[in-house]
């Protein structure tokens, strides 16, 4: 083994998106019984633990996603239901990719998604001196030697998945030469890669990962925590296993990948005199369609310039889905019903979208913004005069009450719900037909202003009925559209980034090509002159609204007092509710 980091690269193919995961259907009320909870609700019974205690382990080489959320809700999700603990803990021991900025970014995140980890924030650096101590001990054993062959002969000998490896010459190594030079490589005598220290398992295992894994390397950088105190630096599979001994955890939850690191997990706590032995158990990790999801390759959207920082709206990242508006509560509700299995599958974006969409619609004042302005002229409206329209600011929630919106001559209306020539079934405004608009009264168009050069529909002039408060008519005629307007002389003009997925195939990494081909070119679109109703004019960073007929929006941080910048969190459109209902149909 060589001395890179062994953690296992867990990209998966891409397979075809199933449908909510195993444990999903039973919803959020019912408390699920998935796997992980059936070996834990065993082991209590039989009295093989009193107490739970689990850990969430990000490294610290970059920002969390949607897929760390899962393993979040379920590791601090299970501890909270069953009484217990759950630690956060950074594995950092790999100092040339770590950064302190996302171990600030992670301690951000975790408490935004709502869990609390009290005082129990673990670094494995702080047991760099134990786990030294550890491994002397290993060689006092005769369990671990150091190897003085280049990384590309311990490659060599590696072996295959077909063929036993081969033994290393050094691997006999008496235990006073291996203690002698195991100081001196922690004493800085030697340079990156002369030597590492190996556990002495079995070079003919099946397992390539028991073929004499490299447990310490040489690494003459300096670590974000413990500065140049080390030059030598512990390798994930041994750090990690003896991280949750020393803080007694006794569930150990990580993904499928690790599967086959389990035995040695387990090698290196029989071994040593370690306080307990916690048990490893794997679940699949979350993959989403259209998505992208390990942090090597969100790192490399970000440094290639193809999203503006790890917080762009349209990055999976848990900091780019906060500023994208996505609430905490509907990502744990996600997290929920996609539920914990043993097997491999990609959940449908659009199920994340229908949990957020519904925590929005439930909490989310309703307010009139105007996207794409078209003026309307109502002649018959006295100029200077202003009315006072009430509107309900959530008919989800009775307890949001009302406010009032002005009301004038001079309006904004979509451009997109006024046709010339109205093809059929379009009942929106056109000439000579009556629309409602919301909270305030019926209109009819009159006529069109349009540029005579380009033909391009200028304002348009309407009527309005004096005996249609609120938009219902004296004589009960019916008006089939209803439209969202702003009075101009009120309107407060914003920005608004609209954005969509930022891959335009479902599996952008199918059939192995560079996700890079398939980004989606119109994943934003920036639109500027936005009219919005003046209540807003206050709507302070990471407000949540849903612009009428438009979808959710929230404020963003680039907002300024007089400049408002507001992201499209979701369209009202609920493609997943649509694919559920088709298969109800088909089951
Ligand atoms: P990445 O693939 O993004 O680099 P990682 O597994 O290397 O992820 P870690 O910081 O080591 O990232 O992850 C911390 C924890 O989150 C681990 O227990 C890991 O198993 C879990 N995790 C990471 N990605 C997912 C995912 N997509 N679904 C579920 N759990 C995940
Ligand atoms: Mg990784």
């Amino acid at each position: 083994m060589d001395a890179k980091d062994s953690r296992p690269a867990n990209d998966v193919p891409a397979g075809n998106a199933a449908a909510a995961g195993d444990a999903a259907a039973a919803g959020d009320a019912a408390r699920s019984v998935d796997f992980i909870r059936t070996i834990i609700d065993e082991d209590l019974r039989t009295g093989k633990h009193t107490r739970v205690a689990t850990r969430f382990p990000p490294e610290p080489n970059g920002y969390l996603h949607i897929g760390h959320a899962k393993s979040i809700c379920l590791n601090f999700g299970v501890a909270e239901e069953y009484g217990g603990t759950c630690n956060l803990r950074f594995d950092d021991t790999n100092p040339t990719k770590e950064d302190v900025e996302y171990v600030d970014s992670i301690i951000a995140d975790v408490r935004w998604l709502g869990f609390s980890w009290d005082d129990r924030l673990y670094y494995a650096s702080d047991y760099f001196e134990k786990l030294y101590d550890y491994a002397v001990e290993l060689i006092r054993q005769g369990k671990a030697y150091v190897d003085s062959l280049t990384p590309e002969e311990i490659r060599e000998h590696r072996g295959t998945l077909t063929e036993a490896g081969r033994e290393s010459p050094y691997r006999n190594r008496s235990i006073e030469e291996n203690l002698d030079l195991f100081r001196r490589m922690r004493a800085g005598e030697f340079e990156d890669g002369t030597h590492v220290l190996r556990a002495k398992i079995d070079m003919a295992s099946p397992n390539i990962n028991m073929r004499d894994p490299a447990i310490y390397r040489i690494r003459r950088v300096a670590h974000h925590r413990t500065g140049d105190a080390w030059c030598i630096y512990p390798l994930y599979d041994y750090t990690h296993c003896l991280s949750d001994a020393i803080e007694g955890i006794t569930h150990s939850l990580c993904t499928l990948e690790f599967e086959d690191h389990r035995p040695l997990y387990d090698w290196v706590l029989d071994q040593l005199p370690v306080p307990c032995h916690p048990r490893q158990i794997e679940f699949a990790r979350l993959n989403l369609t259209h998505t992208v999801m390990s942090k090597r390759k969100l790192l490399r959207l970000v440094q290639e310039g193809h999203v503006q920082g790890w917080d762009d709206p349209r990055m999976p990242t848990l900091a780019g889905l906060r500023r994208r508006g996505y609430p905490p509560a509907a990502i744990r509700t996600f997290c929920s019903r996609i539920g914990v299995a043993k097997r491999d599958s990609v959940v449908d974006i659009a199920q994340l979208e229908h949990d957020v969409r519904e925590h929005l619609n439930a909490t989310a004042p309703r307010v009139m913004a105007v996207v794409d302005p078209l003026k309307v002229v109502i002649e018959n409206y006295p100029e200077g005069k202003v009315a006072e329209v009430e509107a309900v600011n959530n008919p989800e929630d009775p307890g949001a009450g009302t406010r009032r919106v002005p009301f004038s001559r001079v309006l904004y209306i979509e451009r997109e719900d006024f046709r010339e020539d109205p093809p059929k079934k379009f009942y929106r405004l056109a000439p000579g037909r009556e629309v409602r608009l919301r909270y305030a009264t019926l209109i009819t168009c009159t006529g069109v202003v349009k540029d005579e050069k380009t033909g391009e529909v200028l304002e348009l002039r309407c009527r309005y009925d004096p005996e249609s408060p609120g938009g219902s008519p004296a004589d009960g005629r019916k008006v089939k559209a209803t439209l969202h307007w702003v009075s101009a002389a009120h309107a407060v003009p914003a920005e608004v980034r609209l954005y969509a997925h930022l891959f335009a195939a479902p599996f952008p990494e199918e059939d192995g090509r560079d996700f890079k081909d398939v980004l989606n070119p119109d994943s934003l679109k920036v639109v500027r002159g936005v009219m919005l109703e003046p209540s807003l004019s206050a709507a302070r960073p990471g407000e949540a609204y849903q612009f009428e007929r438009q979808g959710y929006f929230c404020v963003d941080p680039d907002s300024a007092p007089g400049a408002l910048v507001f992201n499209r969190t979701v369209t009202l459109r609920d493609t997943w509710a649509k694919i559920e209902q088709a298969g109800k149909a088909d089951g």
